[in-house]
């Protein structure tokens, strides 16, 4: 996000050098993050910045292990298959992650010599580099000075500048006191610095028997320079009201065949869980339970499936969450006439198959497999 800085003032300065300092003795010790003095790695910031967009920082830190210990450099990653990629990226969702991840690493190989480019302008020329990733990768990996703007900086700097505006229209307001803040030098590890802020003292407001809780501001480096702590901090940023998350309806079938193969087929790249191994199903409409119960009219190869077949509706349903909607899906179990025409996996063989995790629910709840 580009914008106008807000005018730098000394106390700008003076939360700046507070949140460096306080970096040197309380940083946290993450598996991507190189040591005080030691070289950091572009590639460990690149892959940990994207796995950590939408995902834990807990449920990184074993990804990240796995993916670094099979391909420890981009030359690695990029002469992986993109499908092995996406076996080990699942569970991690928002795939289209890891699509962009393996045609990113190919794109450092064969376009830049198998180094990554150190400018945000060039970053972000890279599949799947959006601005905070280039950002983030230009200040961690290479000392640029960049803005970088993720969901925890955000909100310890709109409450350390107190903004009342509702997000998502305070984010140039926001980016503006982010951009006075950064220093010119060791923009990394201020960036990484109040990342840290953000994860462990600034911490987003939780509601437990009706009161929210509050950051440790005794314990925050922004202390003295913070106006949000004399008002309610708890309280910022503020968010619009949420729109209730819509459901969707829909079948997955779960077919076996004779040689105890389950039958699955690739999505496109576009879209929802693009490239990624489902059962075959309906598409997930919008609306009442009832449309679920004719759903695969839209699907005529999975409808087919059923025909001659013993199918069996499975008692409960699946339930995913995705960002913007619920789905909830029907699973019927059929030992189809022909499995001519799909993909086939081994049964035993499923665990490792680039299977989405709302795909994994429903092999779970299919009594295939124990995930
Ligand atoms: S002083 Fe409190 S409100 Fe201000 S940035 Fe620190 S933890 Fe957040």
């Amino acid at each position: 996000m580009t914008g106008k800085s807000a005018k730098i003032t000394q106390r700008h300065l003076d939360a700046a050098s507070a949140v460096l300092n306080w970096y040197d003795s309380h940083r946290r010790h993450l598996p991507w993050r190189a040591g005080p003095g030691q070289p950091v790695d572009p590639y460990r910031v690149w892959l940990s910045e994207v796995m950590l967009q939408q995902t834990t920082v807990a449920t990184v830190r074993s990804a990240f292990a796995e993916f670094t210990r099979r391909w420890p450099g981009v030359a690695d990653l990029a002469a992986a298959s993109r499908d092995e990629v996406m076996e080990q990226w699942a569970g991690l969702g928002y795939y289209a992650r890891a699509r962009n991840l393996h045609a990113c690493a190919v794109a450092v190989v064969n376009d830049h010599g198998g180094v990554f480019p150190d400018t945000e302008d060039e970053l972000r020329k890279l599949p799947g580099v959006g601005a905070y990733t280039a950002a983030a990768v230009a200040a961690i990996a290479f000392g640029r000075r960049a803005v970088v703007m993720d969901g925890n900086i955000e909100r310890v700097a709109a409450r350390w500048q107190a903004i009342t505006t509702l997000l998502p229209a305070a984010k140039p307001e926001i980016h503006a006191e982010v951009d006075a803040l950064t220093p010119d030098h060791r923009a990394g590890d201020f960036a990484q610095a109040m990342m840290d802020i953000g994860a462990t003292i600034c911490t987003p407001a939780r509601k437990s028997k009706g009161r929210l809780s509050q950051p440790d501001c005794d314990a925050c480096p922004l202390f003295e320079t913070c106006m949000g702590r004399q008002g309610d901090p708890a309280l910022l940023p503020m968010k619009k009201p949420k729109t209730p998350r819509p459901d969707r309806f829909g079948v997955a079938v779960v077919a076996e065949d004779e040689a105890g193969n389950i039958l699955l087929e690739r999505r496109g790249d576009k879209g929802m869980l693009g490239g990624m191994l489902v059962f075959p199903g309906s598409n997930w409409a919008d609306g009442t339970p009832a449309q679920s119960r004719y759903p695969l009219e839209d699907n005529q190869a999975a409808k087919r499936l059923l025909e001659g077949g013993e199918a069996v509706t499975l008692n409960g349903n699946v339930e995913h969450i995705f960002s913007h909607f619920r789905v909830i899906l029907t699973v019927i179990r059929v030992k189809p006439a022909s499995g001519e025409g799909w993909l086939k996996v081994p049964k035993n063989e499923l665990s490792g198959a680039a299977l989405p995790t709302v795909m994994r629910k429903v092999a779970r709840l299919a009594g295939l497999e124990a995930w």
